[in-house]
């Protein structure tokens, strides 16, 4: 804790957010309720379209969701009128169409339930023309050239499948309509019509494969995920001293606190009782919006938690994963405390990830990436754990850039994340079955008693297959996939169109050998192996169950194996305008060439803005807080010392010098840093992106070392920004 501070020297502000930490009232509580009345209190879902819908209405919402197509004009109308009435009886007088542009946020449209009549009275009113379309300005969010500013029309449209909820703050609530957003022209301008896309090119992809391997009723195959977030929590005295946590989510500067994470206390820890009443707070309103949290619990680091969610439809779940990220700011604000959902807001320590849970499945054939009981079913997980397989060899590449932000790149191959080389985990047991089908003989002895692998009978296998491996990116856990390379500050959508576009691909693959190999006389079961064998022989190299930390793997994987290391968002990007990749989305359906030229211009432009703002932060804080700051302290030290001198005391210039020395050092990488900034390279998005990488990074780099140098070495009472103790160990 920082020196009490004199008379002689500046108030410090460092002193007085401790104080309002230590006098802040705790936040207004509620009382309890049970999940029953809580659950989907304020979402308008089936159960009460059902109640306020003619059946005939409601038969037809029903089928359009489940069976996907269009919603009919007069349909909508009865709806919309069923809404109103349910959101102004609950105090409603706007709507919003929400929609997830580019930019890995939530953005809403809000309009007014009121007409005003001839007379000057009003009335509300809400079409269904109004609730299947709105209409907000196209050109003014991120849509890399599909849109400029003088074509400006773009159009939100209700996504049935996702249900309109009420938003609340202290004045009053907003009726919510989960939307997709596309231009004039047709494009997707957003990260929720994709993801839709992939769904739909998967099912059809999945719904063909069931029916080769004899499945007679299919019902709609749709992909889950469960999504795990980790955030950390600061009180919002100290954020507001520091205006990197402010602007850029992360620090730029500060010292490693003696104490961090080494003594592996926190994780699982007891939650601090502050913290959990926050957490109740986020998760009551979780409930009450139908989203099922599930876990929570101190993550690795001091100051960092997680937050995981039941499983739901992967579009679904999306839409509550960003709404999760809308509450746990919010609310932590209530709280007197910042939620950062950065992926590295401090360095030494771990950085956020979100680990993105993801499988698929159907009413009738259940989770398809279920090993199972039977052995039809294992024929089916075989050739779908295959065709993932397959995709993430073929196309390990986009997994890579489908996660590749600025904030992320501190964190992937960090040795606290899995490496940036994209390989699949199959645990010990399953990663034998794949060996045995690559070599053509399918004994299964692997664990007696578990596994009886006959020629004639498929495999069984046990549930839970053996160890985890925190070490990598993408690995099988039990009946899913878990992708853990995904930043916390992310959507979930890119990394599951990812996910279900290279399935979908290989569910082709898959369907299209299948088939040949029926028609040429094959059984079934002689055909499936033939092509799980092929595809272990193409794409095995993907498997990985070692360390993916190590130097070995990070040689291996790139000499022996083939496999890429993209080290960062400038190198990683490129990736989507790769030919194969273009090629791979426009055959799938998911996105048009044209979208992903978009998307790469997008990511690629905040890729570039997320440094630039960093950098040009990190320098006027050096040059305004702590140059001077440590001029104040040097001038203090000099005059100490004259005076020691004068009374002919034995002193020391040692600490003066180096002190001296670092400052000089921190206006010369001022000035360098200064020059970069000013000097990026023009109308060209790789070599901008580059600069930022090679140049403005290690020049921040640079500059961040004489700072926490300084900072561990001059006065603790006149440093001006919080420092890591405070703001990770004082809640
Ligand atoms: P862990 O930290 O052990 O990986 P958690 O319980 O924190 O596990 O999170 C696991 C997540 O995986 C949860 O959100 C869970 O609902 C989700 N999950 C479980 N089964 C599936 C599935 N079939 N599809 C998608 N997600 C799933
Ligand atoms: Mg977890």
């Amino acid at each position: 804790m920082m020196g009490k501070t004199q008379d002689s020297m500046p108030s410090s502000p460092r002193l007085s957010a401790f104080q309002t930490i230590q006098e802040r009232p705790a936040p207004a509580t509620r009382p309890t309720a049970p999940l029953k009345e809580l659950w989907a209190q304020d979402v308008f879902d089936l159960v009460k379209m059902k109640a306020a819908l003619p059946k005939d209405v409601f038969k037809s919402v029903q089928k359009t969701i489940k069976d996907g197509g269009k919603l009919d004009g007069t349909v909508a109308n009865v709806v919309a009128q069923a809404m109103k009435e349910w959101a102004t009886s609950r105090g409603a007088l706007y709507y919003a169409h929400v929609f997830y542009p580019l930019t890995n946020s939530t953005a809403e449209k809000h309009d007014g339930f009121i007409s005003v009549q001839g007379d000057g009275s009003t009335i509300t009113e809400f079409t269904g023309k109004v609730l299947v379309q709105g209409e907000p300005d196209g050109s003014s969010f991120p849509n890399g050239g599909i849109r400029s500013t003088f074509e400006a029309r773009g159009y939100t449209a209700w996504d049935i499948t996702s249900p309109a909820f009420l938003m609340e703050t202290p004045n009053g609530v907003t009726f919510c309509i989960p939307t997709v957003f596309i231009s004039w022209t047709g494009e997707a301008l957003d990260k929720k019509t994709p993801l839709l896309r992939s769904n739909a090119a998967m099912n059809r992809q999945a719904q063909r494969l069931l029916k080769l391997l004899g499945c007679q009723e299919v019902a709609p195959v749709n992909s889950s995920c469960g999504a795990e977030q980790e955030y950390f929590l600061v009180d919002s005295s100290f954020v507001a001293l520091r205006s990197d946590l402010l602007l850029t989510g992360r620090t730029l500067f500060g010292h490693p606190s003696a104490k961090g994470q080494q003594f592996d206390d926190h994780y699982f820890g007891a939650i601090p009782e502050r913290v959990q009443v926050f957490m109740q707070d986020v998760e009551r309103q979780m409930y009450t919006l139908g989203i099922p949290a599930k876990t929570r619990h101190n993550e690795v680091a001091p100051g960092q938690f997680e937050i995981a969610p039941f499983f739901e439809a992967a579009n679904v779940a999306t839409d509550h994963q960003q709404l999760t990220m809308t509450l746990l700011k919010n609310t932590a604000r209530k709280h007197g405390l910042t939620c950062l959902l950065h992926e590295k807001p401090f360095e030494g320590i771990n950085g956020s990830g979100k680990h993105v849970n993801w499988s698929v499945g159907n009413a009738t054939q259940g989770n398809l990436l279920d090993p199972g009981s039977t052995p039809h079913e294992n024929m089916q997980f075989l050739l779908f754990c295959g065709a993932v397989i397959r995709g993430v060899h073929s196309y390990g590449p986009l997994l890579r850039a489908v996660v590749a932000t600025a904030g992320n790149d501190h964190r992937l191959g960090a040795n606290e994340a899995p490496p940036a080389i994209i390989s699949v985990y199959l645990g010990s047991q399953l990663e034998d079955v794949f060996k045995q089908i690559l070599v053509g003989e399918v004994t299964g002895s692997a664990a007696a008693g578990v596994m009886q692998l006959g020629v004639d009978t498929l495999p069984e296998f046990l549930k839970d297959p053996g160890d985890r491996n925190r070490t990598s990116p993408f690995a099988f856990t039990g009946n899913r996939f878990e992708f853990r390379a995904v930043g916390s500050n992310q959507s979930v959508a890119g990394p599951l169109v990812a996910m279900n576009t290279i399935l979908a691909d290989s569910l082709q693959f898959v369907g299209n050998e299948l088939e040949a190999k029926l028609n040429a006389g094959d059984s079934l079961e002689t055909a499936a192996y033939a092509v799980l064998k092929g595809i272990m022989q193409n794409h095995g190299a993907v498997v990985f169950g070692g360390d993916g930390y190590s130097k070995e793997w990070h040689r291996m994987a790139v000499e022996e194996r083939g496999l890429e290391n993209l080290h960062n968002t400038a190198e990683a990007l490129g990736v989507l305008k790769r030919p194969a990749i273009r090629e791979l989305f426009a055959s799938v359906g998911v996105l048009s060439p044209v979208e992903l030229e978009s998307r790469y211009e997008v990511y690629a432009e905040q890729y570039v803005l997320a440094i630039e703002v960093e950098a040009k932060l990190a320098l006027q804080m050096a040059r305004t807080q702590i140059y001077p700051a440590v001029m104040g302290y040097l001038g203090q030290l000099s005059s100490s010392l004259h005076h020691q001198e004068s009374l002919a005391l034995p002193c020391d210039r040692g600490l003066v010098s180096t002190i001296a020395s670092l400052n000089q050092q921190l206006l010369q990488t001022c000035t360098k840093l200064d020059g970069a900034i000013a000097n990026p390279p023009h109308g060209d998005v790789q070599g901008h992106m580059n600069h930022c990488a090679n140049t403005l990074l290690p020049l921040m780099e640079s500059l961040r070392e004489a700072v926490d140098s300084l900072e561990a070495l001059v006065d603790d009472a006149i440093w001006p920004l919080p420092t890591y103790q405070e703001m990770l160990f004082i809640k």
